[in-house]
């Protein structure tokens, strides 16, 4: 039987996409392997989002020339947002790779699978096919119209197109059918959903569709765009009693001049009614948010600003990066990269550092409550799993097995990055 073994670097888009992939190819008869040294069929499924990403592909894409020399017959694939539309420049650099496809692009992979299957009289019949535990990520929306001038995201995945709604559920069932208990919904900019296939349909009818499917738990989405998160999708939010309460809604600044110089689209004020429109209408609603600092024209009181507004907002949870210039972008082709490094530096340290005490602070009143977890995972000893607002939490291994089970778990200790608790009851 042959056999593939797909790499994925970047974000829940990318995993998504390597498990729809991986699903085809198990559909066409092919089997997981251990290792790309072990595999028939290598896809490498690329990010470019940062300069470090695209340098750890490239580094895989090096080894992997190693190991076809041995395996001659090996077919190697690059998907992803390293494939632009041009492949020209790519095909001189890795003349090794068969195969190169745009995100989403599966075609000519299946067809290379579907020969090869053939020649070796192995096509199968449709067989269900496991899934990689009670989570699971699902593209609804792909590309983004923003052009934010920092990101390389609208070049590489192109503008944005909505999957049919029928389509979306029809997934959303089969994962059900095979286990899965919690689905989150996927864009770049998820709350684009639906926009281009018709009047008036949104994100908001998707879950409310999604929702009623039975056997499924939860569902969360992301990442959210400010001005997407309408007062309708927050009602919906507060109301379908499978929708998590949690919304990751990138601010990136709290600058006016900077988010401007990132076309960001709204101002520091409209990003906080949306946060006061969420908390109204959300109770106990988690927030999590993205950070740059570091952009071109960010002074000191700049700065400020964004951290004043950390403070205000509270966040659960803050992923902060220090500006670096992306080529092929707006910023890079039209903005200066104006502040050093070690002020770049300083500024992540204090974003960290305010995030810590502010978590701290979030979580430590949990302790003594009882929350409700889905258990994906055994690691180090304990299980793992996440509330229904993305907490993550751990707790003691017993003679049981978890795994998918919704845990009640009683909350005994908590850090800024997790809580830790005992197991109460499951089922
Ligand atoms: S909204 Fe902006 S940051 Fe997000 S993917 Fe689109 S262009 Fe990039």
């Amino acid at each position: 039987m042959a056999n593939y073994y797909i790499w994925t670097a970047g974000c829940q888009m990318n995993v998504a996409d390597s498990e729809q992939l991986a699903a085809q190819l198990e559909a066409l008869g092919y089997a997981r392997a251990g290792s790309p040294e072990a595999a028939d069929m290598v896809v490498v499924n690329s990010c470019v989002v940062r300069q470090h990403a695209e340098d750890r592909v490239a580094n895989k894409l090096n080894a992997l020339n190693a190991s076809k020399k041995v395996r001659p017959s090996q077919t190697i694939a690059l998907m992803g947002c390293m494939v632009g539309p041009k492949t020209e420049d790519l095909r001189r650099r890795f003349p090794h790779v068969d195969v190169f496809m745009r995100p989403q692009d599966f075609g000519p992979l299946l067809e290379t699978a579907r020969t090869q299957a053939a020649a070796e009289g192995c096509l199968p019949a449709p067989v269900e096919l496991p899934v990689n535990g009670p989570t699971a990520f699902v593209n609804i929306v792909h590309g983004c119209d923003n052009f934010c001038t920092f990101c390389i995201v609208p070049y590489r995945r192109g503008r944005e197109r909505s999957r049919p709604l029928a389509e979306v559920v029809a997934e959303v069932e089969g994962l059900v059918a095979r286990g899965v208990r919690e689905v989150t919904l996927l864009g770049q900019k998820v709350d684009s959903y639906g926009h281009d296939l018709g009047p008036g349909l949104d994100l908001a009818d998707l879950l409310t569709a999604v929702n009623r499917v039975d056997g499924l738990d939860r569902i969360r989405f992301l990442t959210s765009y400010p001005l997407g998160v309408t007062d309708k999708l927050i009602d919906r939010v507060a109301r379908l009693e499978k929708v998590c309460e949690h919304i990751n809604i990138p601010v990136q600044s709290g600058d006016d001049a900077v988010l401007a110089a990132m076309h960001r689209g709204y101002t520091s004020a409209q990003y906080r009614d949306r946060i006061a429109r969420i908390k109204h209408g959300i109770p106990g609603v988690s927030l999590s948010t993205d950070i740059i600092v570091g952009f071109s024209g960010e002074d000191e009181a700049a700065f400020q600003r964004t951290m004043d507004l950390l403070e205000e907002v509270r966040f659960d949870v803050v992923h902060v990066a220090a500006y670096s210039v992306r080529p092929g972008t707006i910023a890079a082709r039209t903005l200066a990269d104006d502040v050093p490094d070690e002020a770049k530096k300083a500024r992540l340290q204090r974003v960290e550092a305010l995030q810590e005490r502010v978590a701290t602070e979030l979580n430590g009143p949990l302790r003594q409550r009882e929350v409700d977890v889905l258990v994906e995972t055994r690691k180090d000893g304990r299980w793992e799993g996440r509330t229904r607002t993305n907490k993550l939490v751990h707790f003691p291994v017993d003679a049981s097995d978890l795994r998918g089970e919704m845990a009640r778990v009683k909350v005994v200790s908590t850090s800024p990055w997790s809580l830790q608790g005992e197991l109460i009851s499951a089922g």
